[in-house]
């Protein structure tokens, strides 16, 4: 009886979605009603560890104390003012997130896309406005495989045919894409002297966590300064904690870009975040840039209704001390080399895993077998029924990036379930 009731409930509610909803994802199949911490709970009581975070939205962790509080807190004295008029939460925002990133001026936002779409327009406006472009010619370098957001740009600039096909008309002009970590395309690229901006994730997250080479970064911020080109990193995804330095270009230091260790610091000129800067509570996009960029923004020219809101405003900078606070980075750092560990042991122990790779707590598995196949996704069902939520991005890769604030012995459970789940699946 109980069973029964616990399959109708579920069911029910993944009818009731497909019927009303448009079938723009295809999610597996568990109904959440509770999130706390690195858990989840769903409509049936079942407990999982999350290992997804909402695509690294999550970092704090599901209904973090503090967030909910600067939420609820803020949620009972204003919520919206509009930039028609100043609000002092704002203003504190912008004055604590520029120190906090090291840049002289914040744009705000609400989606990781609009945050894009704001780097792109603000680089355009440099290149004519500073850099001396002419008039409607100005072209940004895009990666192949890259993912940045779902609007009509983007996806003119996108290579997944999923994400491009009958969509168009496209953005044609304006973009020059190149493959991802191949430094010699885009000294090439940077050949054309109308080319104004690099649009790059430090990795590649929808792609399959696809890390490049250890210098690749660092290079390509080298041969974009000398063309006087701007480097954009989109750090929407891993940005803020999640690959064991506050920011992916950091490379492997946990400091906010001015430390001894400077060396190892890519610096972008427009720095784009989203998704964990409201710890996922909230919708929070930014870019970051200092005065000679930003300040071709003038009044009227950029906006946003709900762009800076004081709700916004109060979640970030709570979401933004937990990282802090918590010492989030230095944890995604050591849990996640304990992590790789842990899943090369596994890869070498199992024919259905080729290898692991990522940083911090990005990271992915290769299953050995095509993209087109189901083993990944069955995997994840398997690994569902065992108390543990992860999703494949593509075929063949299974994406696990569980919330920062997991501890040594969650982790490790965590890869007892894994283990588990890979060493008992018949393909
Ligand atoms: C998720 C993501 C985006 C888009 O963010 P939305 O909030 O979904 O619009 C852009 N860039 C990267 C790298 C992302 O991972």
């Amino acid at each position: 009886m109980e069973t029964k009731e616990k399959i109708s409930r579920t069911a029910a509610s993944i009818a009731l979605e497909n019927k009303y909803s448009a079938h723009n994802y295809h999610p597996l199949p568990v109904v959440l009603k509770r999130g706390e911490g690195v858990y989840l709970w769903d409509v049936e009581g079942k407990k999982y560890y999350d290992f997804l975070s909402a695509y690294s939205a999550v970092n704090q962790g599901h209904c973090h104390p503090k967030i909910i509080g600067a939420l609820t807190n803020q949620a009972q004295q204003l919520t919206l003012t509009s930039r028609a008029f100043h609000s002092a939460v704002f203003a504190d925002y912008a004055a604590f997130v520029t120190k906090y990133f090291q840049f002289d001026k914040v744009l705000p936002m609400n989606s990781g896309a609009e945050a894009v779409e704001t780097a792109m327009k603000v680089c355009r406006k440099w290149a004519y406005e500073k850099k001396g472009v002419k008039e409607s010619s100005a072209k940004i370098i895009v990666c192949e495989n890259n993912f940045h957001g779902r609007t009509t740009t983007i996806v003119s600039f996108s290579s997944d045919p999923v994400a491009r096909t009958n969509f168009g008309p496209f953005v044609d002009d304006g973009f020059i894409r190149i493959p991802y970590n191949d430094i010699d395309a885009l000294r090439e690229a940077l050949k054309d002297n109308d080319v104004a901006g690099f649009l790059v994730e430090p990795i590649q997250g929808e792609a399959g966590v696809f890390t490049p080479d250890e210098n690749y970064l660092m290079e390509a911020a080298n041969l974009c300064r000398e063309k006087n080109v701007l480097f954009i990193a989109d750090e929407v995804q891993t940005g803020i904690g999640r690959t064991g330095s506050l920011l992916a270009v950091c490379g492997n230091c946990t400091c906010k870009g001015h430390c001894e260790r400077q060396e190892t610091f890519v610096r972008p000129d427009i720095l784009i975040l989203g998704k964990a800067l409201s710890g996922g509570v909230y919708p929070v996009s930014a870019i970051l840039a200092n005065h000679e960029i930003m300040d071709v923004i003038t009044p009227g020219t950029h906006g946003s209704t709900f762009g800076g809101n004081p709700l916004a405003c109060a979640v970030a900078i709570a979401a933004l001390e937990v990282i802090e606070d918590e010492k989030l980075t230095q944890n995604a750092r050591e849990l996640g080399k304990l992590f790789r560990k842990e899943m090369s042991e596994l890869a070498d122990k199992s024919d259905l895993v080729l290898k692991v790779r990522g940083k911090g707590l990005l990271n992915a598995i290769l299953i050995n077998d095509t993209e087109e196949s189901d083993t990944a996704w069955r995997i994840c069902l398997t690994l569902r029924d065992n108390g543990l939520l992860a999703k494949p991005t593509h075929g063949n890769i299974i994406r696990f990036a569980p919330p920062l604030v997991m501890t040594k012995e969650e982790l490790m459970d965590c890869v007892s379930i894994i283990k588990k789940t890979i060493l008992n699946f018949k393909k």
